[in-house]
């Protein structure tokens, strides 16, 4: 049977909900990231910041150059967080099949629910207005019969706006796109493809399989093939039956700076953490995964004592790891993982006292966030270490 797949992703999450609460600044240069005195990187950024160059993963000092006028927030995790539950829950109601990829992005399988909520096109335009009126956010939608081409659409979508990919019409809706919109393909096989004379998605499938492999192998050639023909076959897997929970980031630029680095594995584990939480789920693993400037790419992980959902125990633990095995080579991208996940109610009572502790401090500290804002409370840990003269 065939698939529909609904691609759902917020725009410029986190600077969104702080207009909720300053609408004065609206189609502003605004970001919400860490100082630029604390070594902090931006996470996110309005598309009036964009135009000037700023983007997630930045050091905030870049991002301050290239846009001085840009407004800073500071991140307001417990609201993001509120709110990217009420989001998954209003997706849950559309459907029981939901794969959150990330605070604010998702994927549902809606496929055979027709009768209820009309073809596929109708659907996406309900949910748009049904965010829109019960977040007040802006939002895109991308529909497709997968997750590779839905994902996409998404992309094409934004800002604010709904893309339907018929099925059938795969390959001719990527075939104008740059290479670069394919998962997988990043600077250096886009280099790789310039090579061949190869730009867009639609000269993939004109170049011809045996080119392809002379560059990317016989393997890579088929993969990118097939991937240039809009085909995939990923199902879409609640997070309940997920195996790990992971998030990672891209830099634009390469980073060496251990300031920089900490700063956005911290970043990872809270979102990492913060999605455990939300599903009820604890991780006895916990992951990193790190990309040099060369593509190299390497994983460690460690099995904790006793499983967590503790931002400060991933994020120490992803630190740990990190710098056990990282050369001081520049990075190009950054991972964190929680595996070996369990429910968190059927693992409480097997805590240790320490970690019990820990765990009551992050929702006190969470609690007080709430009532007094973010700066309240800072955690020694979550502080880049002061500029060095
Ligand atoms: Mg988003």
């Amino acid at each position: 049977m065939s698939r529909t797949v609904v691609h759902v992703d917020m725009d410029a999450f986190f600077v969104s909900v702080e207009l909720l609460d300053h609408p004065e600044l609206h189609g502003k240069a605004v970001a919400v990231g860490g100082s630029a005195e604390q070594r902090g990187v931006i996470s996110a950024a309005s598309y009036p910041a964009r135009a000037f160059g700023v983007h997630s993963a930045q050091p905030t000092r870049t991002a301050l150059q290239r846009c001085p006028g840009l407004i800073l927030l500071p991140p307001r995790h417990d609201l993001y967080e509120a709110c990217s539950r009420r989001l998954m829950a209003l997706l849950g109601t559309v459907s029981p099949v939901v794969e959150p990829l990330s605070i604010d992005e998702a994927f549902l399988d809606v496929s055979g629910t027709e009768a209820v909520h009309g073809p596929p096109e109708q659907l996406a335009r309900r949910l748009h207005a049904r965010i829109h009126a019960e977040l007040r956010l802006p939002v895109s939608i991308g529909v497709a019969a997968n997750k590779l081409v839905a994902k996409i659409a998404t992309e094409q979508a934004k800002p604010d706006n709904v893309r339907l990919v018929l099925a059938g019409q795969e390959a001719a809706f990527l075939a104008p796109l740059p290479v670069r919109v394919l998962w997988g393909v990043g600077p250096r096989t886009a280099a790789l493809l310039a090579d061949l004379g190869v730009a867009t998605v639609g000269d993939i499938t004109r170049v011809g399989e045996g080119r392809l492999a002379s560059r990317l192998g016989p393997r890579g050639a088929e993969d990118l093939l097939r991937r240039a023909r809009g085909l995939d076959d990923a199902p879409v897997q609640p997070e309940r039956e997920a195996r790990q929970i992971s998030q990672e980031s891209t830099f634009a630029r390469d980073h060496r700076q251990p300031e920089v680095l900490r700063a956005v594995l911290l970043e990872l584990s809270d979102a990492v953490g913060s999605r455990l939480r939300a599903a009820g789920m604890t991780a006895r693993t916990i992951g990193v995964k790190f990309r040099y400037a060369d593509f190299t790419t390497f994983s460690r992980q460690t099995t904790l004592p006793n499983p967590t959902d503790a931002n400060r125990a991933i994020g120490e633990t992803a630190w740990t790891l990190f710098t056990g095995a990282w050369s001081g080579r520049p990075i190009r991208l950054l991972g964190v993982a929680a595996q070996q996940l369990g429910t968190a109610n059927a693992q409480l009572d097997l805590f240790a006292a320490a970690d019990e502790r820990q765990q009551r401090l992050d929702r006190a500290v969470d609690a007080v966030r709430r009532r007094f804002g973010p700066d309240a409370v800072q955690r020694g840990s979550t502080l880049p270490r002061p500029p060095r003269a």
